[in-house]
């Protein structure tokens, strides 16, 4: 790219800082929680009719039927898309519009926006209303500098990423949305950093767990079989075999932070005997039923196949061992992990972008948990895919949740600055 247009792209986007500090904020007053989904269509059509308003073709997409999908909780997708002068490239950026809900621990109103500090508070502010904010002024800073461009630029704001993306990308890849020819390169502004380019994550996979029993009076327990008590076999085994093993299986991949760069596994859940909820005590139950969530979190070297047959093995065992031991397994989630290779072009683009605008070279890392990547890979078969964003990953979903605003100016940078290259094809 020649120089001036760099350095006017640069000066533009950071004389727009006040209104990226803005837009942050006006998105995080827009409380968009899931579960259970509140105000997608609010935030949707606040983005597109920003984008309308500079002259996207913009498209809204209701994920109708999609888990958690009601009248009340409609699942509304946002499409902006902007055509170049000539026929070229599609570069797009996508961000999940939803938050995780506030939880407690907050110092600041978690849906008001406070800037402090040189940062902007509030839940979604680094996960990821900060991102998608940066994303918006590369783009419109493109638009308004007249740099003639081949090819489109996409923007788009999904629903549903902190729940799996069923209604969000994953929605939207299954109607072509996220696959060639529409659309060649994707960047998600995903909390990875400032200087990092994310090229994947590990896989996933949760199951539910439920062992069986008898009830009997609580006085005389040795009438019944006690469900919890063989789950507390079942964590024994886990505890004491599973995870030590877990531990000792380490990757390739560069996932951050470190404690990831292997093979991990979380009770998520365990619930067994009678509930309290009514306020009284529990009657005096032997508990029939217990379960338990798993969420296993694996690496690109392990065959899924094995990581489901770690768990069958410890409870095969255990039905073998053990008088009385009776389970049920049901998958709940299974996502392979994802990897773009390290040398593809969206990968050499941002890196390169990193390095001119921080001065420093980019690094490049896995992300623990999975994101709407891997619907673009698996659905849209597009391999030419990243997550790259101004926010710090390990704020993501905490109280006081933040994005440091040099950090969106210097993401906005790296944005505009990859996209054009990607699209004049200069990587
Ligand atoms: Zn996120």
């Amino acid at each position: 790219m020649p120089l001036d247009h760099r350095e006017s792209l640069f000066r533009r986007i950071a004389a727009r800082r006040d209104e990226l500090v803005a837009l942050t904020r006006d998105l995080i007053r827009i409380p968009t929680v899931n579960p259970p989904g509140d105000v997608y269509t609010d935030c949707a059509e606040f983005l597109g009719r920003r984008l309308a308003g500079r002259g996207f073709a913009v498209e809204y997409v209701r994920a109708d039927g999609a888990p958690g999908d009601s009248d009340r909780y409609p699942r509304t997708n946002v499409i902006a898309r902007v055509e170049g002068r000539e026929p070229g490239p599609c570069v797009h950026f996508n961000g999940h519009i939803d938050v995780v809900p506030a939880g407690q621990g907050w110092t600041v109103d978690p849906f008001e926006g406070v800037v402090k500090d040189g940062r902007v508070y509030g839940r979604g502010a680094c996960d990821m209303k900060g991102g998608i904010a940066a994303s918006i002024i590369a783009v419109e800073a493109i638009l308004e500098a007249g740099i003639p461009f081949p090819g489109a630029l996409e923007i788009s704001g999904t629903v549903d990423e902190e729940s799996g993306g069923y209604g969000g990308v994953g929605h939207l890849a299954t109607l072509g949305y996220f696959s060639r020819p529409r659309v060649d390169h994707v960047i998600i502004p995903e909390p990875l950093n400032v200087d990092r380019v994310c090229i994947g994550h590990r896989g996933v996979w949760w199951a539910e767990i439920e062992t069986k029993g008898r009830v009997a009076h609580g006085s005389m327990p040795f009438l019944g079989n006690c469900a919890v008590r063989h789950m507390g076999a079942v964590l024994h085994r886990i505890e004491t075999e599973l995870i030590p093993r877990l531990a000792a299986k380490r990757t390739a991949m560069p996932v951050v932070p470190e404690g990831a760069r292997q093979s991990t596994l979380n009770i998520n859940a365990i619930h067994g005997g009678q509930p309290e909820d009514h306020g009284g005590l529990p009657s005096p139950m032997v508990p029939d039923r217990c379960r338990m969530v798993i969420d296993r979190r694996y690496l690109i070297e392990e065959d899924p196949e094995e990581v489901r047959a770690e768990i069958v093995g410890i409870l095969e065992d255990l039905r073998r061992e053990r008088p009385g031991f009776d389970y049920e397994l049901r998958e709940v989630l299974a996502f392979l992990p994802t990897l773009t290779d390290a040398d593809a072009p969206v990968v050499r683009a941002v890196g390169a972008a990193i390095e001119t605008v921080l001065g420093r070279p980019a690094a490049q890392v896995v992300s623990p948990g999975t994101y709407d990547q891997k619907h673009i890979a698996r659905v849209g078969h597009l391999k030419d895919c990243i997550a790259y964003g101004p926010g710090i990953l390990d704020l993501a979903h905490q109280p006081d949740e933040y994005v440091g605003i040099d950090d969106m100016v210097h993401s906005a940078q790296v944005m505009a600055m990859a996209a054009l290259s990607l699209l004049r094809r200069e990587v």
